[in-house]
């Protein structure tokens, strides 16, 4: 009995050898710019092979294959335009968020031991779910309010055809929006600090995916069962078709208030049901 025990804490603390190599590193991983420089890190080194791929791999054809969108180009003044924007973004908005971070938040607490397995999942998702909820309202809200929409997130939807750097190419208010959201979110389940910098990353992740452009057989949308997970075909058909599928992350939000739209798979393919949406569509506006 207390060799099971045992088994089952020893499961239990298996991210324990992951956390002990803050050790050395404590004084950086407690300043409250970590996160900072974490999450902005983490989005130009995801960002960056998939614009290498737009511009150097264009002509080959499993470019085209994957591309959701093949006969849109992501031509040089699209990635100058939206790198612009991303760049004065961090410069006049992250950076000084961080400076005030760094100097009104307190140092973060390390604790000695690393979250339980159980605990760091059920958290990441739980903060993944809440996020996906706070930001399919705020999503709706400014869609459906013209002065919203007009003046706020309609910069998003400057692209009907996603690429990478689109990801992050918004209002400095909605970059605000998301990033209070993501760090407000872990405070609900009092989240261990590595499952908070998981989250973060495993967040950004999703949002630029979402972007990509690509159906590659491997994402994750792929992979979760029951249409629980959007992915980027999803949120491509948002960029083609705004009024559809506003949930970030997941789908049940959509298919239960009716704002789901079946997405359009790798190389522009339309599938049964995306047909049947579009016919559906058709006959519901010429009915007037
Ligand atoms: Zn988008
Ligand atoms: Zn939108």
């Amino acid at each position: 009995m207390e060799n099971n025990t045992q088994i089952v804490e020893e499961a239990d603390y298996i991210l324990q050898p992951l956390w002990d190599l803050r050790k050395g590193y404590e004084d950086y991983l407690r300043s409250p710019l970590f996160p900072v420089f974490v999450s902005v890190g983490y989005y130009f080194g995801l960002c960056v092979p998939f614009m290498l791929v737009d511009i150097f791999c264009k002509n080959m054809q499993w470019y085209k294959k994957y591309k959701i969108q093949p006969d849109k180009e992501v031509a040089a003044p699209l990635l100058w335009d939206t790198l612009t924007l991303t760049f004065w973004n961090n410069i006049m908005f992250i950076m000084p968020t961080a400076v005030a971070q760094w100097i009104w938040t307190p140092p973060t607490e390390l604790p000695e031991k690393a979250p339980p397995l159980f605990e760091f999942l059920w958290h990441i998702f739980a903060c993944l779910l809440v996020f996906d909820f706070q930001y399919y309202v705020w999503h709706l809200t400014h869609h459906k309010i013209r002065f919203l929409y007009r003046h706020i997130h309609g910069l998003h939807h400057r692209y009907h055809a996603p690429f990478v750097w689109v990801t992050q190419y918004l209002h400095p208010w909605e970059l605000i929006t998301v990033g209070l959201l993501t760090t407000t979110n872990t405070w609900f389940f009092n989240c261990h600090c590595l499952t908070i910098w998981s989250y973060m990353v495993v967040s950004i992740s999703i949002s630029v995916e979402g972007h990509i452009g690509f159906d590659f057989p491997w994402l994750l949308n792929h992979w979760i069962p029951y249409g629980f997970f959007g992915g980027s075909p999803k949120h491509d058909m948002h960029h083609q078709k705004p009024m559809t599928n506003y949930q970030p992350f997941f789908n049940h939000l959509d298919k239960m208030f009716g704002s789901f739209c079946p997405p359009m798979s790798a190389g522009g393919v339309k599938s049964k049901a995306l047909q049947d949406y579009e016919r559906r569509h058709r006959e519901s506006k010429k009915r007037g």
